[in-house]
């Protein structure tokens, strides 16, 4: 039977980034899909500053600007009244960028050179020492050598590997509507505006495009409904009275759904030769938008590794760093979402200890701290050495190279790792690493620095040759490296 070499089900933002990745890679990927089309529907409206790196790592972000709705400058934790601020950052992208997701996963999909399949479930799987065998809804049986869940909160993949999803269940239920409104009174800024939670109740209006505006609100009615129950035109004039009393004009509901603060993450992110990312892998509440993200950048740390594997080039053990590095990750979003959540609660000594925090972030010490936590730059792999680079995120350096100015980002749009020399060091030749010598930089103590293709710098020193094979095999296009150190 011959088939792709990894089947990815679910295409979401996390389905879709792999599935470019790999294929970037030179990989064979078939990506199925359960729904027959696009809902052109859109959970996430954000994209946090290290999703805009790792976009611009491939090329990708000049289209999603295009596309922008807003560029914030910061973020919000909790929705309390002192934004976080990400100009103080240090990164090229110091902002927040509000795009629909669904324009992401549009932008994203027109990348890949094999369609996906849609109105295709991944109905069934049985894994073996080769590969595993997918059974489709549609009748279809498919081999490969890997399959990655990226299908949602609700993964299939993920049950069907009686994976346990430890947490705990749902205390607060919330509402999401994309609603046409008038808004006659321009009550409503033009301009986006960070979430920041009114004493009169938790309703927030967004606008979007074409009279349309995105409401989310989480009331006393909206506890104890079932997930299931009919979001009414009357439920959310309810809500918007709370605070708008009737200057906002329901017109219609082109979309609503409920959400909760679910807090579930998966036990093991790898079983043998399947995978679990994004929603698959961990749900949380929605609070400061982090949740797309964190998929994308699953997908963006699991691509590399698995094209690896497929080559044969995969040093031992490098597929197991996608759990032991991401799944600390999300728990820490976990934690974060969970203590957002407690700060939202409509209760008195909460509304104290709002208080305090909305001091405490008018630091810029811990305003900085979340900061990072929440944009995703302060993602921190464990390595081994001291350099303070190891294991975080290259920064986007101009540099100056033989060819002429160019800078990190724009050197790794290929999918391959790069090998920056600044001093006498020799680089090895290795098909799957670019070499590129620089003049030094004064922003970097370093004679070389090796980087992974999702942008980590996995080693600093002066002879590279070692680290080269042990992160990306050995030179010859050899299948089989074990043996030679692994990461
Ligand atoms: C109301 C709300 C607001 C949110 N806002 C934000 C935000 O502002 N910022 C943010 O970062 N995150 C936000 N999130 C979270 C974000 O939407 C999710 O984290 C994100 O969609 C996860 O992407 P994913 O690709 O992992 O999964 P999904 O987007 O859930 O995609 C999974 C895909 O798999 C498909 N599928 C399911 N089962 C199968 C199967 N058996 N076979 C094949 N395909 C299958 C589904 O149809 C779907 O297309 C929000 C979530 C909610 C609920």
């Amino acid at each position: 039977m011959s088939g792709p070499e990894v089947i990815v089900a679910g295409v979401g933002p996390t389905g879709l980034l792999l599935a470019t990745e790999l294929e970037l890679a030179g990989v064979d990927v078939e990506v199925l899909e359960r729904r027959p089309a696009r809902t052109g529907q859109s959970k996430a409206l954000n994209l946090q500053p290290r999703s805009a790196e790792i976009l611009d790592l491939r090329g990708l972000l000049e289209p999603v600007l295009d596309q922008a709705l807003a560029l914030l400058p910061g973020g919000h934790f909790a929705g309390l009244p002192v934004p976080l601020d990400y100009t103080a950052l240090q990164t090229r992208h110091p902002y927040q960028i509000g795009i629909p997701q669904a324009r992401v996963e549009e932008l994203l999909e027109d990348r890949l050179a094999r369609p996906v399949a849609r109105g295709s479930s991944l109905a069934a799987f049985t894994q073996d020492a080769d590969g595993v065998t997918v059974t489709t809804s549609d009748g279809r049986e498919l081999r490969a050598r890997y399959l990655v869940g990226c299908d949602g909160g609700r993964s299939t993949v993920r049950k069907l590997l009686g994976t346990p999803f430890t947490g705990r269940d749902p205390r607060v239920q919330a509402v999401v509507a994309d609603v046409i409104l008038n808004d006659h009174e321009g009550l409503i800024p033009a301009e986006w505006t960070l979430p920041a939670l009114n004493p009169s109740g938790s309703v927030f209006v967004l606008p979007l495009t074409g009279g349309a505006y995105r409401v989310v609100f989480a009331g006393a009615e909206q506890q104890g409904l079932p997930r299931d129950a009919p979001i009414t035109e009357d439920e959310v004039r309810r809500a918007l009275a709370v605070r708008y009393q009737d200057a906002l004009e329901l017109v219609g509901i082109s979309w609503a759904s409920r959400f909760n603060d679910t807090s579930r993450q998966a036990e093991q992110y790898r079983s043998g030769r399947v995978f679990l990312a994004g929603d698959a892998a961990h749900v949380h509440f929605p609070l400061g938008g982090q949740g797309l993200n964190l998929g994308l950048q699953d997908a963006f740390n699991l691509g590399w590794k698995l094209a690896a594997a497929v080559r044969g080039t995969a040093p031992d053990g490098l597929l197991d760093t996608y759990h032991d590095e991401r799944h600390p990750i999300a728990a820490r979003v976990l934690a974060n979402t969970r203590a957002q959540g407690v700060l939202t609660w409509p209760d008195g000594d909460v509304a104290a200890f709002r208080a305090l925090f909305a001091d405490l972030l008018a630091l810029p010490d811990t305003n900085r701290y979340l900061a990072e936590m929440v944009s995703g730059l302060d993602t921190h792999y464990p390595m081994p050495g001291d350099h303070p680079l190891l294991g975080r995120r290259m920064p986007d350096l101009d540099l100056a190279t033989p060819a002429g100015p160019t800078r990190v980002s724009h050197l790794m749009r290929d999918g391959r790792a790069l090998l920056l020399t600044f001093g006498s060091s020799v680089p090895p030749e290795n098909p799957r690493v670019q070499n590129v010598r620089a003049e030094p930089s004064p922003q970097l103590d370093a004679d070389a620095v090796l980087i992974r293709p999702d942008g980590h710098v996995c080693w600093v020193g002066s002879e590279p040759g070692a680290a080269v094979s042990a992160w990306f095999g050995p030179p010859a296009e050899a299948a089989g490296v074990s043996g030679r150190g692994s990461p």
